[in-house]
């Protein structure tokens, strides 16, 4: 299969080509389809998978078939991960998939001055990378507010909980809404993520590579 027959438009998939991408990974082939038709899905996948793309890129699909631009201090799409590096490396990526396309990608890690994200966060966001302490600094500002997300992503779940986050893991989440599709990735199952999953997604399909 390629990222056209998996159900991709053709400027995303010339952005890809572009990258050098020419064959989905595994997660990707198996991942993406069910994502696009709105499950909720738990990844049991590393990094070096191709996880980041097989999140990102049925996220960039569907954001682009709905055209509407992100009211200011809102995000359509939240993407929370454990450390400023893997934010950076995941708003990286993302960046290069949605050249040409008109899709905002932000992103917001502590260590980083708050004042320049906030004004970054100003006029509307659609997919946003943050680590889950900034990205709580930014709305007890207001800089940000999560009623219009509409996609939710957990990555490296496992390392969340081992970093502490629960506490603020669980605060974010009762600030967006109920309808909305959830997307969790960890590199281990332990009991805790479990749980997690139990209380985030609805009837998820589970892939593993
Ligand atoms: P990740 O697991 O998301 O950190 O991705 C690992 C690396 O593989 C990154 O450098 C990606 O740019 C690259 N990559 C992801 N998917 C593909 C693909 N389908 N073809 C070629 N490279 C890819």
């Amino acid at each position: 299969t390629n990222f056209h027959e998996l159900g991709l438009a053709k400027q995303l998939v010339a952005n890809l080509s572009t990258l050098g991408y020419d064959t989905p990974t595994p997660i990707q082939a198996e991942a993406i389809p069910h994502l696009l038709q709105g499950r909720d899905l738990i990844g049991l996948a590393q990094t070096g998978t191709g996880k980041t793309a097989a999140f990102g890129l049925p996220l960039i699909e569907m954001l682009s078939k709905d055209p509407k631009r992100p009211d200011n201090r809102t995000t359509r799409t939240l993407i929370l991960a454990p450390t400023r590096e893997l934010v950076n490396q995941i708003a990286v990526n993302l960046k290069a998939y949605v050249r040409g396309m008109p899709l905002k990608v932000n992103s917001v890690v502590g260590g980083a001055s708050i004042n320049k994200q906030q004004q970054m966060l100003e006029k509307g966001t659609d997919i946003l990378v943050a680590t889950p302490g900034r990205l709580l600094d930014l709305i007890a500002r207001k800089a940000i507010g999560l009623t219009t997300v509409r996609y939710l992503v957990l990555d490296e779940a496992d390392q969340m909980l081992d970093l502490g986050f629960i506490h603020d893991l669980r605060k974010i989440s009762k600030m967006v809404p109920k309808k909305r599709q959830t997307l969790l990735f960890s590199a281990t199952m332990p009991k805790a993520i479990a749980e997690l999953a139990g209380d985030y997604l609805t009837d998820p399909i589970q892939v593993s590579v």
